[in-house]
């Protein structure tokens, strides 16, 4: 084998993508090839919701690991069904299938309604989204999400994903007809800027919905799994959806969705729905840590109290630098800068010596910060403090 001077010169196909190689994580923090550590309000894209390397996931996997790795797709193990049952306990669910990616979950979500359709609507098959709503990059999902341009990149696109607009729910009802079989949303539209749906909008289209014999499919694939302070995010609103996916967050880093429903929704038939990692024990095994102790007595509780002095430190650093406040629920917030600055606060933020901080904009005019969801104050503090160093040096 070729060794080449520079690890990442054989992934180059990525181009905007800093020439750092992440070798060791702990909690709230990452280590480079060089030595360097970094404060992480990433994580891995919401996804590490118990910060790098926990011990509790590091115990699943090895005991996992030991003891069954991959049966048969064609059959249930263990951790699979142990992980469903506690989904369900702590759902309004009753079905989970799993998937291995947020975007494999909401392609599975959109068939399940598709095929609801089919047998009890005289096969409706349109899903309602919404502009700047983000499911993924597979090219359903690309075609149910928002995003601009997406529309033509891959045309022609999968049909049947009306777009209306977040919280304007005339906007939604104006698109209901004879086809429409479901509406789907994330509660908290992650990539889209951090823009909450407000409760009142979900309980609106929680009846829209019935009123019109219609699923309600919550994508929460960056709210759920305590992002939003609570375990899912629908439960901020009260509803109750027919369709759930999660993803990101239920594997804590390793590769784990699903997709949930209601039992009179669950209609999937043999082969109709699977693939061969789907439910892999390893994966599982490592979901149910995961939501073991994102459940345990007083964690949550935990993340709504930091969420809350995140906002807190949010708000008056943009009150002293004139910015536009802030948004979000729990610990996925948003800084709402005003001006296009975010891509080159991301920038600086990583690159400062002797740590750096890694941060995104989802939007060039805000931050979005997703820490660790046991993340301390005293890391909020490092962070607000480390920021303020970088806002002085614009
Ligand atoms: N849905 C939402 C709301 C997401 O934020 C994402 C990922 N950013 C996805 C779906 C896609 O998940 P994955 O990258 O695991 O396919």
């Amino acid at each position: 084998m070729q060794s080449t001077q520079n690890p990442t010169q054989s992934l180059m196909y990525i181009t905007n993508r800093p020439d750092i190689v992440f070798t060791r994580g702990e909690g709230s923090w990452l280590v480079d090839s060089e030595g360097k550590r970094y404060l992480d309000f990433i994580q891995g894209w919401a996804v590490n919701c118990l910060g790098h390397c926990h011990p509790a996931m590091i115990e699943a996997l090895e005991t996992q690991a030991r003891r069954l790795i991959n049966p048969s797709p064609a059959f249930y193990n263990e951790p699979m069904a142990n992980l469903a049952a506690l989904l369900t306990e702590h759902s309004v669910f009753d079905k989970v299938f799993f998937a291995n990616s947020g975007a494999e979950a909401n392609e599975g979500a959109i068939k399940l309604a598709r095929k609801w359709g089919k047998k009890f609507k005289n096969g409706a098959y349109e899903i309602i989204t919404f502009d700047h709503s983000f499911h993924g990059r597979t090219l359903a999902t690309m075609s149910a999400s928002g995003k601009p341009g997406w529309d033509t990149i891959y045309a022609p696109q999968v049909p049947g994903f009306p777009k209306a607009e977040l919280n304007d729910i005339a906007s939604v009802e104006k698109l209901i007809g004879e086809k429409t079989v479901a509406v789907m949303l994330e509660p908290i539209q992650g990539e889209g800027g951090v823009i909450p749906a407000t409760p009142e909008f979900m309980r609106e289209l929680r009846a829209l919905t019935k009123r019109h014999g219609l699923l309600l499919i919550v994508d929460e694939v960056q709210s759920g799994c305590g992002r939003a302070g609570t375990l899912f995010a629908y439960e901020l609103s009260g509803i109750e959806p027919d369709i759930m996916t999660l993803g990101k967050g239920i594997g804590g880093g390793v590769p784990l969705a699903a997709l949930l429903s209601k039992a009179d929704v669950a209609v999937f038939e043999a082969g109709d729905q699977g693939g061969t990692y789907n439910g892999n024990p390893l994966m599982t095994a490592v979901g149910y840590a995961v939501i073991k102790t994102l459940t345990a007595p007083g964690f949550l509780d935990g993340v709504r109290a930091r969420g809350e002095y995140l906002r807190t430190k949010l708000l008056e650093l943009s009150a002293e630098r004139g910015f536009e406040g802030e948004r979000g629920e729990g610990l996925l917030r948003a800084l709402l800068l005003g001006k296009d600055i975010g891509p080159q606060i991301v920038e600086k933020a990583r690159d400062m010596q002797p740590m750096g901080l890694l941060l995104n904009a989802a939007r060039p005019n805000l931050l979005r910060f997703m820490p660790a969801l046991n993340v301390t104050n005293e890391e909020i503090d490092q962070m607000m403090a480390m920021l303020r160093t970088i806002l002085d040096s614009l």
